[in-house]
């Protein structure tokens, strides 16, 4: 029998609770094909500080690093905005990427035509809109040494291998040969050195890959243009923080934060987590939309686990939801009752169990 020992990280906030319906999902996923999965709760994040003193348990890690992926909800804690760095509960999942060396964040934003109308913008602007961005996600600013504060004065460092650039880059262009073709690298190469060894580092890797084309834009434009005209864009490869603040923007396009998914991936298992973080101002309250965690479902099972009918059937069912107009408070439209955390996970797992058709092509 297939076996998969999946680790848990539900974190703070809306952590637990879109987390939750994400793995009711990924047991209906498991019956129907007959895995048996084994789920492995552990703790990250300000409930792990809360509990032992570390945002990121030696269990938590010990676990992460030794199973077929990697579940995590968000972290977190606007009650811990006074504790030094290392103990925040983002130092815990900055600590957990770099252990697990998930240096390449997929970051997928498609906009579903039934959902167009969440988004601020013109639906005329969304039409085919469907963006890959690419993420390095273990190296530039965030991890950048020297760091720190002295007095009025602080300090972070920016900084990039070429073998860094190269390795994100690589994972950029297999995605591009899989989609539209097209790859626009990121960059503030105008102004920084480290963007000059990027374009020149990405350039190279291009040679490797001649059917996909390669553009290269100033951030500035990309943030612009992601907004005026976000069906131009195939896949976009970008740094660490670059890409942060450009796949929230991207998300203004699916509609709601709560809608978007991601993969982080490097040798070993893979880190799969919605985009957003822990919503302390939705948080209990039970109205947290839990699809881009069942999408981060999704994408474990195709990149963490390489079983691509499984995540087909979970982003069919996330179609199909979207076709019958059921919707969190987030996207809902005025005048209708939204449905709950805990009811969109109902619809989403009873399409799972009971799919059939399209649906359930496997
Ligand atoms: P956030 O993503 O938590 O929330 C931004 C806005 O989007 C809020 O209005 C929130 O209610 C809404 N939102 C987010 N997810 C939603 C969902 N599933 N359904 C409906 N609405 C949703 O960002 P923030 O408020 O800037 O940060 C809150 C905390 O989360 C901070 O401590 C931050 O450091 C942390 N954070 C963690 C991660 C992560 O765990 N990967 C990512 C971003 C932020």
């Amino acid at each position: 029998m297939t076996r998969y020992r999946i680790v848990v990280l539900a974190g703070d906030g809306i952590g637990p609770e879109v987390t939750e319906q994400a793995t009711r999902v990924l047991g209906a996923v498991a019956d129907r094909f007959g895995w048996q999965v084994e789920l492995v709760p552990q703790l990250i994040g300000g409930a792990a500080y809360r509990a032992t003193g570390s945002a990121l348990p030696p269990d938590a890690l010990a676990a992460a690093l030794d199973c077929d992926a990697v579940l995590m909800g968000a972290v977190g804690d606007p009650l811990m905005d006074g504790v030094p760095r290392e103990a925040r509960p983002e130092a815990g999942l900055l600590t957990l990427r770099k252990r697990l060396g998930v240096f390449a964040n997929l970051r997928p934003v498609r906009v579903r035509p039934a959902l167009a109308t969440a988004s601020p913008l013109r639906p005329e602007v969304l039409h085919g809109v469907d963006v890959l961005i690419v993420r390095e996600l273990t190296g530039g600013l965030y991890y950048g040494e020297p760091r720190g504060r002295y007095g009025n004065r602080a300090v972070n460092t920016l900084t990039y291998d070429a073998s860094e650039i190269e390795r994100v880059a690589r994972v950029a262009f297999e995605a591009a040969k899989g989609r539209g073709g097209l790859v626009t690298s990121v960059d503030k190469a105008n102004v920084l050195e480290v963007s000059q060894l990027w374009r020149e580092t990405v350039t190279k890797i291009a040679r490797e890959y001649p059917t996909v084309r390669l553009d290269h834009q100033l951030v500035d434009t990309t943030a612009m243009r992601l907004i005026a005209s976000p069906s131009a864009f195939d896949v976009v490869l970008t740094e660490n923080m670059f890409g942060d603040i450009l796949s929230d923007e991207a998300a203004v396009l699916a509609g709601s934060l709560g809608l978007l998914p991601s993969a982080s991936l490097g040798e070993g298992p893979g880190l799969f987590e919605p985009v957003h973080g822990s919503a302390p101002d939705i948080a209990g309250k039970g109205i947290a939309n839990p699809i881009g965690a069942i999408l981060s479902v999704a994408m474990l099972f195709r990149f963490g686990l390489k079983q691509a009918q499984a995540a087909e059937l979970i982003e069919h069912a996330i179609d199909e939801i979207a076709d019958r107009g059921c919707r969190t408070a987030d996207i809902a439209r005025h005048g209708e009752r939204p449905l709950s955390t805990s009811e969109m996970g109902d619809r989403v797992t009873d399409l799972v169990l009971h799919a059939q058709g399209a649906l359930a092509r496997h």
